[in-house]
């Protein structure tokens, strides 16, 4: 990677991914669909870059990180970057159209990486006239801190897709690691069911959704509870995992928690709308 490379969607895994990228030493052009997303974007990625260079953990001054980035609400702008990371909302129809509509604005040579949690990539490179250039790049969140990038090669996939993807990955300092493109890939196969099931517990009485946390932390040695860490990754985000996950497998065992439902339909979506399973005012 020589050139610019296009990052859509600013939001909590977007903005992450055009910091980190820009923190490599990238020109990245962030995309979304209006102005206030792109401001609410590059607001978390200075304060999270401001949070870094106080620790020293920069390799670069921050305000030469947030220079790298520049902002568009327009995906035509994106018809000369090398590669674009699309990070829009966890939904089939809208991943489908955004490829469709990437395929056209970029340059026949441009990959097509999605960060997809679940949504088979093989579906997404079937949106496009070039699925051999159509790949999944896993980041987990918060991205400048998580060291994984799962990577899932599609059916028609290419092995220069999925090359140039990991040489990227390791330019950002990160683990790459291949999985099958079947929904959910490895980290949410296993990761998901966990958290259903602690709401489904939750749910039930076993225990609250401190106990809960609690046990997993000290019992099974996890930095974060299955509860809190629903809400770090959202509830909306969570839910439509599982629903993908449900329907494409067929398996009724990922049948997501009701619980886990009505609190998205509450808009109790976790951090970052202030409460989740847990408080965050
Ligand atoms: P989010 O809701 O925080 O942000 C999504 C952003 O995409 C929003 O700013 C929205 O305006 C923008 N967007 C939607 N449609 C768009 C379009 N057509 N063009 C341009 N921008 C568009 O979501 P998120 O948590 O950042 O998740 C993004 C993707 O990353 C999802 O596919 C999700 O499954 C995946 N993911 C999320 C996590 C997590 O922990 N949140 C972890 C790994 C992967």
């Amino acid at each position: 990677m020589s050139g610019e490379l296009g990052v859509v969607g600013a939001g909590t895994m977007g903005a992450g991914i055009a910091q980190v990228c820009a923190t490599a030493g990238l020109q990245v052009l962030l995309v979304d669909v209006g102005l206030e997303q792109l401001r609410r974007g590059q607001a978390a990625i200075g304060a999270s870059l401001a949070k870094l260079e106080e620790k020293k953990r920069l390799p670069r001054p921050a305000s030469e990180i947030a220079g790298r980035i520049r902002t568009s609400v327009d995906i035509a702008d994106l018809s000369r970057v090398e590669l674009v990371i699309e990070a829009a909302f966890e939904d089939q129809a809208v991943k489908a159209e955004l490829f469709r509509r990437l395929d056209l604005a970029c340059a026949p040579a441009t990959i097509l990486a999605s960060n997809t949690s679940s949504i088979p990539i093989t579906r997404l490179g079937g949106a496009t006239k070039r699925p051999d250039k159509v790949v999944g790049m896993h980041f987990m969140n918060p991205v400048p801190l998580m060291t994984l990038v799962e990577v899932v090669r599609g059916l028609r996939t290419a092995d220069e897709t999925v090359a140039a993807v990991k040489d990227l990955a390791a330019k950002l300092g990160k683990t790459a690691v291949e999985s099958k493109d079947v929904p959910g890939f490895i980290a949410n196969r296993v990761l998901m069911p966990m958290i259903n099931e602690a709401v489904f517990a939750l749910s039930e009485g076993v225990g609250t959704a401190n106990d809960i946390d609690t046990v997993m932390r000290l019992g099974m040695n996890h930095p974060l509870g299955p509860l809190a860490l629903a809400d770090l990754i959202g509830l909306d985000v969570c839910l439509a995992i599982l629903e993908v996950m449900q329907r494409d497998l067929g398996d009724p065992k990922y049948r997501p928690a009701p619980l886990l439902r009505s609190y998205v339909q509450a808009g109790w979506l976790g951090r970052k709308t202030g409460r989740g399973f847990h408080s965050y005012a």
